[in-house]
């Protein structure tokens, strides 16, 4: 046991959902797009997208991954193109499509998905790629006109948003995926900051394309109830879609929660100087509702070290996403092109709690340690 946690999910209370749970009672209503479902994708449309767009939930994001890909791939393609510093969901939801992933290294500063490398794969692999999967990298936003353009071109993309719910852009100051032509999936699991137990949604500004999802998520049924697509059973259950409703009503203080606690990490790594001592964070685009913060370590220590020194301080942390995913076994056998950048990060990044008690006193704590690396012997 750490003093200090890395995750302490602190999910709605019952009180908050228990009126919805007395409709679910007063309809006997339990599944299948029921009327809580409905009201919940129709309040996240109307309060996080400006009325614009569709939105289907969905059991989890890597359910939602499987269908936003299978939906909008194109039939003859054979490749889908992701980054490596990513989940294992990722790929593993493209491989349950037939698809091979295709690694892409990131950028070194704000970890995204590398742009020259994959206009250089978009000119090398053509009318093989079946689709391109960005991932916003720990609820950063990413610029859409990019991949908005690629689909003009005819080429699919489906964003990974797994942690990316709430997160607002940078200049139009908009839920981040507004207005975009392909498909966003965002995870409610119980560790992103939405957490909700298990769920997720997609959104896309193609209504038709949520109508395809929406039926691929229900056996692939027609209005006869004749399967005509691909399909699974995704529907969350009416007492998730409780849950979620509730959610959404205390999101705001969430949100503004974590970002105080982010900032005290900012105004705490500034102080100690550890910015200036070889400690760097991502570089963001937009507010991110942060499910924990992530930071390198000093290019002479590894983040074992980090990890270890924590750990003897009594504080949990972890190394999301290392191993990259080109480094597990699952995914070894598949293309990929040089991943520097993604081979430095998987050996320094460190990824800090940020659970919604935590005050200014456990951050400095926190960052009191990470000031300590390398100085235990010369003291
Ligand atoms: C959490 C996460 C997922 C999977 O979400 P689930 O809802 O747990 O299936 C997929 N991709 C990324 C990048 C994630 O962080």
């Amino acid at each position: 046991m750490f003093d200090i946690p890395f995750l302490r999910p602190n999910l709605v209370k019952k009180e908050k959902f228990l009126s919805y749970l007395e409709k679910i009672e007063a309809t006997r209503i339990y599944s299948n797009y029921g009327p809580l479902n409905n009201l919940f994708e129709k309040r996240v449309i109307n309060q996080m997208f400006d009325g614009t767009g569709a939105a289907v939930t969905v059991h989890n994001a890597t359910i939602g991954l499987m269908l936003a890909i299978s939906q909008s791939k194109r039939p003859q393609g054979k490749y889908a193109v992701m980054p490596s510093f990513t989940f294992a969901a990722t790929p593993l939801a493209a491989e349950w499509c037939g698809l091979e992933p295709y690694f892409l290294d990131i950028e070194p500063e704000n970890w995204q998905m590398n742009r020259e490398q994959l206009e250089h794969t978009v000119r090398l692999l053509g009318d093989q790629i079946a689709v391109i999967v960005p991932y916003a990298t720990f609820g950063t936003a990413i610029d859409l006109s990019f991949y908005n353009e690629l689909i003009q071109q005819g080429i699919p993309v489906v964003i990974d948003g797994a942690a990316s719910f709430g997160t607002i852009t940078p200049v139009e100051a908009t839920h981040f995926g507004k207005g975009f032509g392909g498909a966003v999936v965002f995870s409610f699991h119980a560790t992103k900051s939405f957490g909700i137990g298990e769920g997720g949604l997609i959104y896309s500004m193609d209504q038709d394309l949520i109508k395809r999802i929406r039926r691929a998520g229900n056996f692939g049924f027609s209005s006869s109830r004749e399967s005509v697509t691909q399909g699974l059973n995704s529907k969350i259950p009416e007492y998730t879609a409780a849950i979620a409703l509730a959610t959404l009503d205390q999101f705001k203080a969430v949100q503004e929660n974590r970002k105080t606690i982010y900032e005290f990490y900012l105004h705490e790594l500034l102080q100690a100087g550890l910015l200036e001592q070889g400690w760097s964070i991502q570089k963001l685009q937009g507010t991110v509702v942060h499910q924990f913060i992530s930071i390198l370590s000093p290019g002479s220590h590894s983040n074992r070290e980090v990890i270890e020194l924590l750990a003897s301080n009594s504080i949990e942390a972890r190394t999301y996403f290392s191993p990259a995913c080109h480094q597990q076994k699952q995914f070894q056998g598949h293309p990929h092109s040089t991943l520097h950048v993604t081979e430095y990060i998987a050996n320094h990044i460190v990824s800090l709690p940020l659970w919604e008690e935590l005050d200014e006193r456990i951050v400095q704590r926190i960052v009191k340690v990470l000031g300590s690396l390398g100085k235990e012997n010369t003291e």
